[in-house]
C-alpha cells in the first residue's frame, strides 16, 4: 500500500522573480538555537557539507544508525553524519493545501518568507489534490464539494467563490443559489479550476515557491537542546548531500492521506491474480476503463456510496449519453439507507435509494457552530463516538444525479445489489470478475440469494470508491513520529493532537510540532480535513504562534489591512 503518487507537474506557476524554490539556504554551522536563526537570503552559497566534529570524521550526508536509532540529536551527530543543516524557524512539511494556508495565516501575520521553509514534492499546492481530483472524475471544470466560503486563498472567506463567479461571469445565479441554498437549490459549490487559479494567484502574492524546498521528509526527531531536526531527502541533483537537516523551533505537519486503501477482496485479487487493469480504486488512473467501453459495451461495478461513487457515476452516464455507450452498471451497497435516519430528531440525515445524502463530508455546525464547540470538549470514547454518530458515508443531493440514476433504474441498465463481496476472481474465460456476495438478509430491497446466502454478480471491471484512508502507521515519517518523538494516537486510532493542533507528546524545549489534515481527524475538531478546516487549524497555529512571539496578532485593523491588500492583489506586508 503506497501514497497516492500524482503524475508530474499538471500545472505550473512561475517562481517570484529573483526567487529559486528549490536552491537550499546557506548552511550554518554550528547554529544558533532555533527560533533566532540568522537569516538566510536567496540566492547565497550552496550548501556544504558538516565538519568532522569531536565525535568522528565526516561521513556521507546520509543518515547514520546512530542518528536513526537515538530519539534526542544533539547538533553535533548531526554534523558528523554529514548532513548540512539550514536554520529556519519554522518548517511546514507536506507542501500541499494544509502547508499552503498555513503559510498564508502566517505571511498575513507578518512572518518574513525567508523564516519558513516548506518542505514536500509538490511544485504547487493544489498538485497532489487535483491529481486525486481529476482521477476521481473532477476535472477543473466541475465542482468540488465544499461551500462558497472555503475558500484557500483567502483566510477570509470574502468574496465568497459564489460572488466572485458572479462577477467575473456577469451572472446572478450564484449569488441567487447563495441566498436561497439550500432549501431551493442545491448548495453552491465552486468549480475545481476556480479553487486552482485562485491558489495559484494567493500563492504568487504571499512567494510561497521561494520558500519551497521539494523532496521527501524521512523523520523529525527532537534536538536535545530544544526545536527540532526535520531530515529532508532532496529531489535527486538538488543539493550535494543524500539529506538535508532542517532546525527549527517549529515544525508543521500537513501530509494528507497516508495512502489508498483497497478492500480485502480486491486487494486479494490484486496480488493474487497480478491484474491491477479490471479492478481499480478510483483515486488511481482509471480512464482506461472509460476508453475500453466506448470500443466495446461492458459492464462496471461500483463500490461505495459517497462523492466519488456519484461522480463516477455520472461519468459513465455522462459517457452513456453522449456517445450512445450500452455501459450496465452494478452499484454494491455494503449499507443501503433507504430513508432518513440518525439517532435523534436535530441528528437526523436524509437517506433513499441505497445513499445517505448530506451537502458536506459533516453537519455544517462542526466548522463554527454548536458541534465544533461540542467537540472540543469530548475526550476518550465520547469523542469516537461522537465521531460514528456524525461519520459515515454520504453525499451531496445533486439534481442531475438524482436524474440519472432515476433513468438507469426505469431502463435496467442501473441496478443494485446490497452486501458483502466475499471474493473476486476471474470470470470464467477469463473476460471480468465475479464477486461472491454475501446478501443482506435485511437490505430494504428484494433480492434472491442461494440457499447458502450468497449471490455471484459478473463484472468486467469493478471500480472500488470506498476511500483513501489508510493507517496512519503506514507512513513512514508517521510512525516514525509514534516510534521515536513521543507522538501518540488519538481515540479514532490518527495522530493527536490538542485544541490548539500541537502534536501531544513532542514537545522540544520551547519547541513545539503541529498537525493537521487528515492524519489527524479524530481530534477536538472533525472538519480538519477540508478547505476551511485546514484554514481554522491555521488559525489556531497562528494564534499559539502570537503567543510564543513569532508572529503579529491579527486583530481587525492588521486584518482589515491585509485584506485590503488581498484585494488589490498586493503582497503582504
Ligand atoms: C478527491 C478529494 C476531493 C476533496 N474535495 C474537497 C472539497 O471539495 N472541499 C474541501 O474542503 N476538501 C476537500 N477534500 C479534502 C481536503 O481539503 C484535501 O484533501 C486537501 O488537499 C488536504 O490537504 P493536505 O495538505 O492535508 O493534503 P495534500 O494537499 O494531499 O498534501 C499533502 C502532501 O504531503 C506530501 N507528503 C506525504 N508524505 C510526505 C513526506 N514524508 N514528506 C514530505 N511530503 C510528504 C504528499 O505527497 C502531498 O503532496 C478532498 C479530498 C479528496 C481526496
Amino acid at each position: 500500500m503506497s501514497a497516492p503518487r500524482p503524475p508530474e507537474r499538471p500545472t505550473r506557476i512561475a517562481p517570484a522573480p529573483g526567487s529559486d524554490p528549490v536552491r537550499l539556504p546557506p548552511v550554518r554551522r554550528p547554529g544558533p538555537p532555533p527560533g533566532v536563526p540568522p537569516r538566510p537570503g536567496p540566492g547565497g552559497p550552496p550548501p556544504r557539507r558538516g565538519t568532522p566534529g569531536p565525535g568522528g570524521p565526516v561521513r556521507g550526508g546520509d543518515l547514520t544508525d546512530e542518528l536513526i536509532n537515538t530519539d534526542f540529536w544533539t547538533d553535533q551527530m548531526v554534523e558528523s553524519a554529514g548532513i548540512p543543516i539550514v536554520d529556519v524557524p519554522f518548517v511546514t512539511v507536506g507542501s500541499g493545501i494544509g502547508s499552503f494556508v498555513t503559510v498564508d495565516y502566517l505571511r498575513i501575520s507578518g512572518v518574513p518568507i525567508d523564516r519558513i521553509a516548506i518542505l514536500g514534492p509538490q511544485d504547487v499546492p493544489w498538485h497532489s489534490y487535483e491529481y486525486l481530483t481529476r482521477v476521481s472524475q473532477i476535472p477543473r471544470t466541475e465542482r468540488l464539494r465544499s461551500d462558497s466560503a472555503s475558500t484557500p486563498d483567502n483566510i477570509w472567506g470574502f468574496p465568497s467563490y459564489a460572488v466572485r463567479e458572479a462577477w467575473r461571469e456577469k451572472k446572478l445565479g450564484p449569488l441567487w443559489n447563495v441566498l436561497v441554498e439550500p432549501e431551493f437549490a442545491n448548495f453552491y459549490t465552486p468549480k475545481a479550476g476556480h479553487a486552482f487559479e485562485s491558489m495559484e494567484r494567493e500563492c504568487q502574492r504571499i512567494g510561497y515557491l521561494q520558500s519551497l524546498h521539494r523532496g521527501q521528509v524521512r523523520m523529525i526527531r527532537r534536538r536535545a537542546a530544544g526545536g527540532y531536526f526535520t531530515i529532508l531527502t532532496p529531489t535527486p541533483g538538488s543539493a550535494p548531500t543524500k539529506r538535508v537537516a532542517f532546525r527549527s523551533q517549529w515544525v508543521h505537519v500537513a501530509i494528507g492521506y497516508p495512502g489508498i486503501k483497497l478492500l480485502p477482496d480486491l486487494q486479494a485479487f490484486r496480488e493474487k491474480y497480478r491484474d491491477a487493469s479490471k479492478v481499480v480504486n478510483a483515486y488511481e488512473p482509471h480512464e482506461h476503463i472509460y476508453q475500453s467501453l466506448q470500443r466495446k459495451p461492458g459492464t462496471v461495478m461500483i463500490r461505495g456510496a459517497g462523492i466519488v461513487a456519484s461522480r463516477v457515476l455520472q461519468r459513465l452516464i455522462d459517457d452513456r449519453d453522449r456517445l450512445g455507450l450500452q455501459t450496465q452498471i452494478v452499484h454494491l451497497f455494503r449499507t443501503y439507507v433507504d430513508k432518513s435516519h440518525g439517532p435523534h430528531i436535530f441528528m437526523r440525515r436524509k437517506g433513499k435509494d441505497g445513499w445517505a445524502y448530506q451537502g458536506f463530508n459533516y453537519p455544517k455546525s462542526v466548522w463554527g457552530g454548536q458541534l465544533k464547540e461540542r467537540m472540543r470538549k469530548l475526550e476518550g470514547h465520547e469523542r469516537a463516538a461522537a465521531y460514528k454518530e456524525m461519520g459515515g458515508t454520504n453525499t451531496p443531493v445533486r439534481d442531475n444525479w438524482q436524474e440519472q440514476l432515476r433513468r438507469g433504474r426505469a431502463e435496467g441498465w442501473y441496478q443494485v445489489a446490497v452486501g458483502k463481496a466475499e471474493s473476486l476472481v476471474p470470470a470464467p474465460g477469463g473476460q471480468g470478475v465475479m464477486t461472491t456476495v454475501r446478501v443482506d438478509p435485511h437490505a430494504p430491497i428484494a433480492q434472491t440469494p442461494r440457499p447458502d446466502g450468497t449471490f455471484e454478480l459478473f463484472a468486467d471491471y469493478v471500480i472500488d470508491c470506498t476511500g483513501l484512508e489508510a493507517d496512519v502507521r503506514e507512513h513512514r515519517l508517521l510512525a516514525d513520529l509514534l516510534d521515536h518523538t513521543g507522538a501518540g494516537l488519538n481515540p479514532v486510532g490518527r495522530m493527536d493532537v490538542e485544541r490548539d493542533f500541537e502534536l501531544r507528546g513532542t514537545r522540544s524545549g520551547g519547541g513545539k510540532i503541529y498537525a493537521s489534515g487528515s492524519a489527524t481527524l479524530g481530534g477536538y475538531f472533525p472538519g480538519v480535513d477540508t478547505f476551511l478546516g485546514l484554514q481554522i487549524a491555521a488559525q489556531e497555529i497562528a494564534d499559539d504562534l502570537v503567543r510564543q512571539g513569532f508572529c503579529k496578532k491579527l486583530g481587525p485593523m492588521r486584518s482589515f489591512r491585509q485584506w485590503w491588500r488581498w484585494v488589490n492583489h498586493k503582497g503582504v506586508d
